[in-house]
């Protein structure tokens, strides 16, 4: 059986692996689909403490999982599908049927982009829509792109998308930006970029070769549109990924975990950490300082418990 078993390997994960490590616990991470998470999705991280020159999202957690490692601790790739507890331990299921049996366990499984929700962006999903502009910008040299939201990560991807695109168009559904002051001066400096406010995009327009163009609808007049584009990326936020928590693992409105301010769930010896249970901060530095909490809290538990 073992100590400890982290799911997510994102910095949440990662921090809780170096601190359970460096207690001798030999913690497991469970790296989900989106191995090294959402950092690895994005490019330069400039409001980690200790780079005064910024770093790279996926060199953050490159380094990071090196220093887990040096600690002990160890990684398998899988999804999990499943927790159960069992008496005063736990078993984590993954999508593959492999069952794996813990003292204790942090959730540390981040949250992953959102969808509008349109049956047209399934159906161009790597055809012209995408949700990271860091894995597909490359494609649309010299061309035009939508990116839709109206938050950091709008502008963020619309900026870097500014290297390849000709012209990178955001579409917001209101008249104000939810972005922070700096990155939408960074944004509205951009010789490339334009914006569209109130508007929707209802449909994703498309012909065998992929995108192009996008219907929107006014949000206050209801006037629908269309516009020619070449690609569409979704900023539109996050969704937290606890599916598999079922019922046991309670989880707010939104389907965030809900824990104490000592990342304890409903459930004794079972923690969360990181974007799964924060839908206020989401900062690389915050989901790091809860990985910390959870491991320091798990080690607590272990030496209480076991
Ligand atoms: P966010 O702040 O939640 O913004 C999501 C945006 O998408 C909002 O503008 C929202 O519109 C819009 N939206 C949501 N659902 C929509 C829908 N169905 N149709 C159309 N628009 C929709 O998410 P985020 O931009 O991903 O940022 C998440 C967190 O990460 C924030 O705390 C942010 O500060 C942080 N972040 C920081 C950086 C950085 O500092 N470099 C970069 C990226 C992200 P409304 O405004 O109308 O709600």
């Amino acid at each position: 059986m073992e100590n400890v078993v982290i799911l997510g390997s994102g910095i949440a994960g990662l921090t809780a692996a170096i601190y359970t490590g460096r207690a001798h616990l030999s913690p497991l991470v469970i790296g989900g689909p989106e191995e090294g998470g959402q950092l690895t999705l994005t490019t330069e991280v400039e409001n980690f403490p200790g780079f005064p020159e910024g770093v790279q999202g996926p060199e953050l957690t490159s380094i990071t999982r090196k220093q887990a490692e040096r600690f002990g601790a160890r990684f398998k790739v899988g999804l999990a599908a499943k927790l159960e507890t069992k008496g005063n331990s736990f078993t984590v299921e993954l999508g593959s049927g492999e069952r794996i049996e813990a003292k204790a366990v942090i959730i540390a499984t981040g949250a992953s982009a959102r969808w509008l929700g349109i049956p047209s962006e399934k159906k161009y999903k790597g055809k012209g829509v995408s949700t990271c502009s860091t894995c597909d910008g490359f494609f649309y040299k010299g061309k035009k792109v939508v990116v839709v939201g109206g938050g950091d990560s709008a502008m963020e991807e619309a900026n870097f998308l500014t290297k390849f695109a000709e012209k990178v168009v955001v579409v917001h559904r209101r008249d104000e930006l939810r972005a922070s002051k700096i990155m939408q001066d960074r944004f509205f400096k951009n010789p490339k970029t334009d914006i569209v406010w109130n508007k929707e995009v209802v449909e994703i327009l498309g012909d065998e070769q992929g995108v192009i163009g996008v219907k929107l609808k006014d949000t206050v007049t209801g006037e629908v549109s269309e516009a020619g584009c070449d690609g569409v990326f979704l900023a539109i936020g996050h969704v937290p990924n606890t599916k598999f928590c079922g019922d046991v693992i309670d989880l707010d409105e939104k389907g965030y975990i809900k824990t104490d301010r000592h990342t304890n769930t409903n459930i004794s010896g079972v923690f969360a950490a990181g974007d799964v249970q924060d839908a206020r901060y989401r900062q690389a530095v915050t989901a790091a300082g809860s990985g910390c909490q959870a491991a320091m809290e798990a080690e607590k538990f272990l030496a209480h418990n076991h």
